[in-house]
């Protein structure tokens, strides 16, 4: 009984492989070789470190549209110049204008106290002073009957797991996107949540929250997660009323830019590989591991393949995505500029988790690609890296354009402290690790080399489909 499914199996598998063959992409062994060594050549260089330092360093804190977000492109430009990439252009991107001026926030009366908040990106300016109503959950908050917080300070107080994969923040973004519009439909005056993060030091969190349409905004704010611990405790005492005073806003429309590079190809020039990592970034810290790492990681990348002595066959495409952070507009703006392009795109992967080590690494590709997926995952293998087919998706700039249908790959990192710093002052340069940072240049470099040294494609054409969720 053993031996007729066997010979089953074996016919299938033959008759398949017939059909399959002239289709199958597959990386050829010569590549495979350059790709190792160059793979121990990236863990040996600083360029990854270097690039991310000059970027935190010189420019610092970048806000979508601000004057320093200017300077970001202009430093791009001109850093992609220096590594010796062969081509280099800007994209406009457009975008509404946020500022943020000042926030204040403080316990009045009895217990009165300084507390530790930050304005929500998106969040008009305002000043409230109102009792404050805890809910533990965003549930219990969009449960709140209309009407019932008219006057108030709507406080959502929960706390965002730790996780390798960051899989707390899924609920711990919800809060901040979906917290304010439950509190004005239940008639808050204003809208106060636990920061979104893992940490327990006095640095709140900012990020971009959204109003529905046809709700008027409210003021909107993130407590550091020590003080939102402290609110909690003079809630259990008593009634509490908070003065919050946010000075920020929408301010007219903003022009920034998709900085691009590229290596150019060997003999298909015109056929890409995308890798990047997005230019803007929060305000309060320098934006080091959110997302400095990502775009100094694949531009060195980039770099360390353009000094090959082999060139692969394709050109690798390198993006420094204009604002991510408010609605991923250099991402959105990137797919409608491409999109009959789109076939030309092999393989793209974006880095936008931090700079902690990648640890797996699976691309969405159709079938008949997949034996080149398992090509460039045995040669990731000895960086740490598992093959985890089934896990991760594209990175948020890409996503736009993965959902028209472009293929894409996910190298994952982990994120097991990222949201200790994730949008606070923390969110600096010290805390990289250069050495996990080569191992990111490593893994990107062998990423883009073999995918853009395949033989055959990896299946990039316009079709709706909806990618996973990083
Ligand atoms: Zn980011
Ligand atoms: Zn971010």
């Amino acid at each position: 009984m053993r031996v007729v499914p066997w010979v089953l199996a074996t016919s299938l598998l033959a008759a398949g492989t017939l059909q399959a063959a002239p289709r199958a992409t597959a990386i050829p062994d010569k590549a495979v070789a350059a790709a190792t060594q160059l793979r121990e050549h990236a863990l040996a260089s600083n360029l990854g470190y270097e690039i991310t330092a000059s970027l935190t360093t010189e420019v610092g804190p970048r806000l979508a549209g601000s004057e320093a977000d200017a300077r970001a492109v202009k430093w791009a430009e001109a850093k992609f110049k220096a590594l010796g990439y062969d081509k280099v252009w800007l994209e406009e991107v457009r975008f509404p204008k946020w500022e943020r001026r000042s926030e204040h926030a403080s316990v009045v009366g009895t217990n009165a106290q300084p507390l530790a908040l930050i304005a929500l990106g998106g969040s008009p300016a305002g000043t409230v002073e109102a009792e404050v109503v805890r809910f533990a959950d965003l549930a219990a908050l969009e449960a709140a009957p209309a009407g019932s917080l008219v006057g108030k300070i709507a406080f959502i107080d929960h706390r965002m797991e730790r996780a390798r994969d960051g899989a707390g923040y899924g609920m711990g973004s919800k809060v901040r996107s979906r917290g304010p519009s439950a509190a004005i439909r239940a008639g808050a005056a204003a809208y106060l949540m636990r920061s979104a993060g893992t940490d327990s030091h006095r640095n709140p969190h900012t990020g971009i929250t959204r109003f529905d349409a046809g709700l008027t905004p409210v003021p909107s704010a993130a407590l550091a997660t020590p003080d939102a611990d402290q609110l909690t405790r003079l809630l259990a005492l008593g009634p509490v009323r908070v003065r919050m005073a946010l000075d920020c806003g929408w301010n007219g429309e903003a022009v920034s830019h998709n900085v691009v590079g590229e290596i150019r190809g060997k003999s298909k020039p015109q056929e890409v590989v995308l890798i990047g990592g997005h230019l803007d970034s929060w305000d309060p810290g320098t934006g080091a591991i959110d997302d400095g790492a990502g775009v100094g990681l694949t531009m060195a990348a980039g770099a360390l393949i353009g000094q090959m002595r082999q060139r692969p066959a394709r050109t690798i495409r390198v993006v420094a995505f204009a604002n991510e952070e408010q609605g991923l507009y250099g991402g959105k703006a990137y797919a409608a500029t491409h999109v009959n392009d789109i076939r030309k795109h092999q393989l793209a992967a974006e880095s936008d988790f931090g700079a902690g080590r990648i640890y797996a690494f699976r691309s969405g590709a159709p079938e008949y690609a997949q034996g080149a997926v398992k090509q460039i995952a045995e040669v990731l293998a000895p960086l740490g890296i598992a093959h985890t087919p089934g896990e991760g998706g594209p990175g948020p700039d890409i996503s736009p354009f993965a959902e028209r249908g472009m293929a894409w790959a996910s190298l994952r990192q982990d994120g097991t402290d990222y949201f200790d710093y994730h949008h606070t002052p923390d969110d600096t340069l010290d805390k990289i690790d250069p050495r996990a940072l080569a191992q990111n240049v490593a893994a990107y470099a062998v990423f883009a080399y073999l995918a853009a040294s395949a033989d055959g494609d990896f299946g990039s054409d316009l079709k709706a489909v909806k990618p996973p969720q990083e």
